[in-house]
């Protein structure tokens, strides 16, 4: 059944269905005209029967014999096969013989049907009667039933049979046995035969799975048709298989399904056939490489991610590293590299014998560097020298920054001259670099110390102490030269732990081994460490600001400065987080980190702040800051105030205006705080101090001495503050006198701040505040126009001829706009530039002689006097004196007071006014507040005098009067 099921359904079926139905058709129609002839040969049978009959009847109707008629017409029914009835029937119609009913089997008028026969009688030419003979058809009809029922059944067995042989002949797919077929079907890849029109003839089942499609459908399609991606514009490869009869292998292809998924198959291609016969087709290996592929560019794109994660670990590995081992500023190796290099380049020296040198280099002035120019001025400076050192070293050299302005340079296989020969070359490159224009200074410099291994030196240390003697001994010869280290000169300091016996040699090398090993721990440690940045403000944490307080302890007890740690703590953070929300509350944390960084970084005279994210994150609300370079320890009071005004501005938390508090800590360097675990221990205990005070805003020191003085200065500076906006501050005028003439020639602008509670507070004591604050610039500006305003004033009232003199601070020296205000007052208020003089103390030309001679230089040219003020309390040199561009020098009272007692400051006078005849200057003597002081200046040849006997300084109107007087008292002389 299942068998039979299967053939009805199978093709071969339907084509032998199809045939038979068509030679039926052709059988019928052939039948239907008769072609077979079977029909006429049946009629003209049953007309010779009727026929015979009738010939009988004629003879039996012409003898009237009715009943011979009656009895020959029944037996002829009875005896003929297939006749049915029979009649004799006259002209008339008139019935003499009938057997069977021939009304029963039709129309007996009609002509003639299939069955009825009717075979006319004649009497001479007139018909008598006719014979009716009704024949029986439907044996007929049966007989040509069985007839075609026998071609429907024979033709569709043949056909069967015959289809099922050819189509075994023409289908290739029933060429291949069975069981050749199943394996064909096992194959993974897809195989497609194609005929020569590359007409798919046969295609294994992994075709249609990788389709998705039945094989039997893919029959007859052709192979181009499929879509490929980009077919347009190659020939395919089965097409080059056939045409060329060379093997295509392994050619990717991408191919679009139905369902718009693409696949990619390696193709490849052979002709089948033969030279001679020609190609008959291609078969097609279709290697479906889609779920490959994807996976390959799933490993690929995994691969590049891997590689791209590798690489950004090695980088944030080397920025580590360098963060660990390189300088900040210059990208040299820090002091912690340098001296682990120093340490195996010393090791090696010793094993091999082999020499090692090491320069101590430092930047000559550099403090006056930065107060005259600036902290941006000095690091350029320092980042310039930097370079000049790296460039100028071998590979194998070491340059390292030791701290500050130091460097030191560690020069392995070299020895002590060819250090020095080095070391030469060095200074005279940094020399040039000013000459070059390539730093911001006009003159530059740096003093060398050479040390080379040596027997002085029993480890690394030594060389570096040997250097830094030799360095020592350069800046103390007068900087900007080489020193090799000298041991006539110099001894080494003797060592602080007894050497070793050389017995304890491999106990030494396991000590070593043992102390490098924690060395290495500790590195790593600490390399943990820097990982660590704070998450929110991106700030290091304590580990790091610990190690930079450290370093720059040692570099403060080198040069003997003072560093400072602050520890601030934000205040009422919970209120402001239940207030806000944590977001906002981070928000506000950030904003106060840059609020203190940027108040740390302003400019600063008295104390640098270590560049690189100076504020640290030390525990969850405690930020820490690192102050450097303070040469007096009240100097970390203007930063103070500073931190204190920058936070007690407004900060916007969610579009509002908060105001937020703070605990300020501060610790200075000393010997009870000397590392900077305690520093910054002690700046915590007094930021808990600070967090007692009720205000919003509290700092205290951790010394109490200080904390006391800082709470004046913080009320002083508060003070200021205010003071110039409320008018406190004065410039009151002191007059000077030409000592020949006995006459009042030139008045000092001296600057007044009227305290309400203090009274008035002496310039020295605020100027210095000013300075640091940044107010200095607007109380100069007052006193600039204020004193040349008054001059203008006494020069109408008749006083043409006096000068004013007024005092420039050093750091309206680095304003680059100075010549140009100044000269803008003075033709505002239509004074002769000539009757304006700047004076400028002997301190400030002396730190920044370069920056002096330009700004003295242009006033100088644009016709405005000059004066040097306080003349021998910087002891400068004749040369600079002679160098500068200079009208007048003014010597300081401190000689001039008490010079009729003191020998000492009356040679120190005498030998200044002397000077000043020879260089051609006016020479002023200041603080003169005794008659004989007054005598013995004249008599020395001084030009004019300035002093408490003549007239204290005092508010313009005294001024006037006393000019006043002074007016008639020479008139009355005169008179
Ligand atoms: P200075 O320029 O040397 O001014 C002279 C100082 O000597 C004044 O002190 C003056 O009062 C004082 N003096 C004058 N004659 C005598 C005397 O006979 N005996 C004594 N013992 N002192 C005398 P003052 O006004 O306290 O000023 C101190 C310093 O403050 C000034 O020294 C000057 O360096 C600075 N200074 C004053 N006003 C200004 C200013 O407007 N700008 C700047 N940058 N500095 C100023
Ligand atoms: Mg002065
Ligand atoms: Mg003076």
């Amino acid at each position: 059944m299942g068998r039979l099921r299967e053939l009805l359904r199978s093709r071969t079926l339907g084509l032998a269905v199809s045939i038979v139905l068509l030679t039926m058709s052709v059988l019928f129609a052939a039948d239907f005209m008769d072609l077979r002839g079977a029909n006429s040969s049946e009629r003209e049978v049953r007309s010779t029967i009727a026929e015979s009959l009738a010939v009988q009847l004629s003879t039996l109707a012409s003898v009237s014999d009715t009943a011979a008629i009656k009895f020959s017409v029944a037996n002829f029914v009875k005896r003929s096969e297939g006749v049915l009835a029979a009649a004799l029937v006259t002209a008339r119609g008139e019935t003499l013989a009938e057997y069977g009913d021939l009304a029963e089997f039709g129309d007996t008028e009609a002509s003639s049907s299939a069955g009825l026969v009717r075979v006319p009688i004649m009497q001479g030419p007139q018909r008598w009667g006719e014979v009716r003979v009704v024949f029986d058809t439907s044996r007929n009809m049966l007989s040509e039933l069985a007839y075609f029922g026998f071609v429907l059944v024979g033709s569709f067995v043949a056909f069967l049979l015959f289809l099922r042989k050819a189509l075994a002949q023409l289908d290739p797919s029933q060429v291949v046995p069975g069981r050749v077929n199943s394996a064909f079907n096992l194959l993974s890849e897809g195989v497609v035969i194609l005929d020569d029109q590359l007409r798919i003839v046969l295609a294994n089942e992994s075709v249609g799975i990788a389709l998705d499609k039945p094989v039997k459908d893919l029959i007859g399609q052709s192979l181009d048709d499929w879509d490929w991606d980009g077919g347009d514009e190659l020939q395919a490869p089965w097409t080059t298989a056939l045409h060329s009869g060379l093997n295509v292998s392994n050619q990717a292809m991408h191919l679009r399904t139905d369902d718009e998924r693409t696949h990619i198959f390696m193709v490849s291609c052979a002709a089948v056939g033969n030279e001679e016969d020609g190609m008959r087709g291609v078969m097609v290996t279709l290697d479906d490489m889609t779920a490959i592929e994807h996976k390959n560019h799933e490993l690929a794109t995994t691969l590049r991610q891997l590689r791209r994660s590798q690489e950004s670990i090695a980088r944030k590995n080397k920025e580590l590293e360098a963060l660990a081992t390189q300088d900040p500023l210059t990208g040299l190796a820090n002091r912690r590299s340098l001296l682990a290099f120093l340490d195996r380049a010393y090791a090696e020296a010793c094993r091999e014998s082999a020499p090692l040198s090491c320069v101590m280099v430092d930047i000559d002035h550099f403090k006056r560097i930065n107060d005259t120019h600036g902290h941006g001025a000095g690091d350029e400076i320092i980042c310039a020298v930097a370079n000049v050192l790296a460039a100028g070293c071998r590979d194998q050299d070491i340059v390292g920054r030791y701290g500050g302005e130091e460097f030191v340079i560690v020069l392995p296989e070299l020895d002590e001259t060819d250090a020095t020969v080095v070391a030469e070359r060095l200074r005279l490159a940094i020399e040039n670099l000013a000459r070059d224009i390539m730093v911001p200074v006009d003159e530059l410099s740096a003093s060398f110390g050479v040390a080379a291994l040596g027997a002085d030196t029993r480890d690394m240390m030594d060389i570096l102490e040997c250097a830094d003697q030799a360095l020592y001994a350069a800046k103390q010869s007068g900087r900007n030269r080489v020193l090799a280290y000298d041991p006539k000169v110099t001894k080494l300091a003797a060592p602080a732990q007894p050497e070793q016996p050389a017995e304890e040699d491999a106990a030494g090398s396991t000590a070593r081994l043992v102390e490098l090993e924690a060395m290495v721990k500790e590195r790593n440690r600490d390399l943990e460490m820097l990982r660590e940045h704070h998450a929110l403000t991106g700030i290091p944490k304590r580990a790091l600001f610990l190690q930079r307080v450290e370093t720059e302890i040692q570099r403060a007890h080198r040069f003997n400065t003072k560093v400072g740690v602050l520890s601030v703590e934000i205040k009422d953070l919970g209120r402001i987080v239940a207030t806000f929300g944590h977001a906002a509350a981070d928000a506000l944390v950030v904003d106060v980190i840059a609020q203190l960084e940027d108040s740390l970084r302003q400019t600063d005279v008295v104390a640098e702040i270590t560049e690189h994210h100076s504020i640290s994150h030390i525990t969850s609300n405690e930020y820490g800051a690192l102050l450097t370079d303070l040469d007096r320890e009240t100097h970390a009071m203007p930063v103070i105030t500073r931190l204190r005004r920058g936070l007690a501005k407004p900060f916007v938390v969610d579009g509002q205006k908060v105001y937020v508090g703070a605990n300020i800590g501060v610790a200075l360097l000393s010997p009870d705080a000397d590392s900077a675990v305690e520093l910054l221990s002690g700046a915590g205990v007094a930021r808990s101090k600070a967090a007692l005070d009720p205000d919003k805003i509290s700092h205290s020191f951790s010394s109490s001495a200080l904390d006391k003085a800082s709470r004046e200065y913080v009320a002083l500076e508060t003070d200021l503050y205010d003071a110039f906006e409320n008018g406190q501050f004065q410039v009151h005028y002191q007059p000077q006198i030409d000592l020949a003439e006995r006459k009042v020639v030139g008045m000092e602008a001296l600057l007044r701040w009227a305290h309400p509670e203090h009274g008035f507070v002496p310039p020295l004591e605020f100027i210095s505040i000013a300075e640091a604050n940044g107010m200095i610039h607007d109380l100069s500006k007052f006193v600039l126009t204020e004193c040349i305003g008054q001059l203008q004033r006494w020069r109408a009232m008749g006083w043409e001829d006096l000068q004013m003199s007024l005092n420039i601070s050093p750091l309206q020296l680095r304003e680059t706009s100075i010549v140009n205000d100044i000269l803008l007052a003075i033709d505002q208020a239509g004074v002769p530039r000539d009757r304006i003089e700047v004076e400028l103390t002997e301190g400030t030309l002396i730190d920044s002689p370069q920056r002096a001679r330009i700004v003295l230089g242009q006033l100088r040219d644009a016709g405005v006097s000059v004066a040097m003020d306080d003349f021998g309390t910087g002891y400068s040199s004749l040369a600079l004196l002679a160098d500068l561009p200079l009208d007048t020098v003014k010597i300081d009272r401190s000689f001039v007071i008490g010079m009729e007692d003191n020998a000492r400051s009356r040679a120190i006078v005498e030998s200044v006014i002397n000077m000043a005849h020879a260089l051609r200057l006016r020479v002023v003597a200041e603080g003169v507040e005794t008659n004989e002081v007054l005598a013995m200046l004249t008599g020395l040849g001084c030009h004019q005098a300035q002093g408490f006997l003549i007239s204290r300084p005092a508010a313009a109107d005294d001024i006037l009067a006393f000019l006043t007087t002074q007016q008639r008292l020479s008139a009355g002389e005169s008179r």
